[in-house]
């Protein structure tokens, strides 16, 4: 079973997803283009299991 791991860009979250994705898309919107601050942003999408998503750490970061 594959197992992706990732974090947001600071870190302060951490995942980990099991299982192949239903479809992976590189996609060039204007919201991807915004939310990943490139010129695209890859998604994977997933069937909506309640095991197959685990948040592995939630860092509350200190904003001074
Ligand atoms: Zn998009």
């Amino acid at each position: 079973m594959a197992v992706y791991k990732g974090s947001c860009l600071c870190g302060a979250i951490t995942y980990t997803l099991t299982g192949e994705p239903v479809t992976t898309v590189l996609c060039h919107c204007r919201n991807c283009q915004k939310s990943s601050g490139s010129s695209f942003q890859a998604n994977l999408f997933y069937k909506q299991e309640v095991d197959s998503l685990f948040i592995s750490s939630w860092r509350k970061q200190q904003l001074d």
